[in-house]
């Protein structure tokens, strides 16, 4: 089959790869319906990650189940299935305090832009839906796989309430999640910090109330003015670099909670600032498969459109054209028919 292969800094390859099988009794193979290409895939696509030997890319993942390991009990062949980019067995104390993605068993999905996928412990990972879904619902589903999950889990980890004044740092397909969860979470305020007008036009769509294309110290002194020199209630932190890892810091008010889920890089705490600043930090990998079941069914009760975060569709054959596009910023995030 055709698979994605990261040969290199900006060397993405749709190559021939042997179609995955079953290694151990836990697994599944899913037929994907369709796949796409993730912020964090364009780390190692620009150098920034290591890349020693060619890299299997595509963790989300949604699609028919065609095969199972003799030990799988809660999917089978025929089923329509989401799963988390973070591989989880939904058992162990991590899991079951809603921590799937600091799972003991924990391992990163990879290989998901391809056609087949395997998807290791099947029973802890995969979500099932009680039927195959229609076809319009595809990008939405397979947006709850990680880009809406993470963008939740920002919004779950700074505790936004009913009320809450929120500012989401990033305007990436993460950020734009995050303005969507804030508002499922009746967020009162939502504050979308962006420069580009289309990504501006979505957040609006989405449920922020105020953009702020500042950036920087004049970006903190907008929030300030915007929250009577308060600070934010909770701040999404969707980059993960140095600069908006700061911004965070500064637009939240004393006693609130910053939810960051950009993987980061360069960025460095220091302890005195932390602790005068009085300011809580929960992020890390998203641990997706607690929302799953929730975030699938506001999708299939059409509730949500998280799937018009994917502005460009590509067929798999053209995955580079997909890599480039989002590394330009030409594209928010790129869908992949498989
Ligand atoms: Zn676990």
């Amino acid at each position: 089959m055709l698979g994605t292969v990261l040969h290199g800094p900006r060397d993405v390859r749709c190559e021939e790869v042997p179609e995955p099988n079953i290694l151990h009794p836990t697994d599944a193979i899913i037929r994907l319906s369709a796949t796409c290409i993730c912020g964090s895939d364009l780390w190692p696509f620009r150098g920034l990650n290591e890349v020693k030997s060619p890299m299997k890319m595509g963790h989300e993942y949604c699609g028919i189940v065609e095969e199972v390991g003799s030990a799988v009990r809660s999917v089978a062949p025929g089923q329509f299935v989401v799963g988390s980019f973070c591989i989880s067995d939904n058992t162990c104390p991590h899991c079951r305090f809603g921590f799937q993605s600091s799972c003991v068993q924990r391992e990163f999905m990879s290989g998901a832009q391809a056609p087949l996928a395997r998807v290791p412990l099947a029973d802890g990972t995969l979500v099932a839906t009680a039927e195959v879904p229609a076809d319009d619902l595809i990008p939405s589903l397979l947006a709850t796989s990680d880009v809406l999950g993470t963008g939740w889990y920002a919004a779950d980890a700074a505790r936004v309430r009913p009320g809450s004044t929120v500012v989401v740092v990033g305007d990436g397909a993460v950020g734009l999640m995050a303005v969507l969860a804030a508002k499922q979470m009746e967020a009162g305020r939502i504050v979308a910090m962006s420069r580009h007008k289309t990504r501006q036009d979505l957040a609006l769509e989405y449920g922020a109330t105020d953009i702020v294309s500042e950036r920087g110290e004049a970006g903190v002194a907008r929030i300030k003015e915007l929250t009577d020199s308060v600070g934010a209630d909770a701040v999404l932190e969707c980059v993960g670099t140095k600069e908006s890892m700061a911004q965070a810091l500064e637009c939240a008010r004393p006693g609130s909670m910053i939810g960051y889920v950009g993987v980061p890089h360069g960025v460095v705490f220091d302890g005195q600032q932390l602790f005068f600043s009085q300011k809580g930090l929960l992020g890390g990998p998203a641990p997706v498969r607690r929302f799953l079941p929730h975030l699938m069914d506001l999708v299939l009760e059409r509730k949500i459109n998280p799937g018009k975060v994917f502005d460009l569709e590509l067929p798999l054959s053209d995955v580079a054209e997909g890599y480039h596009a989002m590394d330009e910023r030409r594209a928010i995030k790129t869908l992949l028919r498989v």
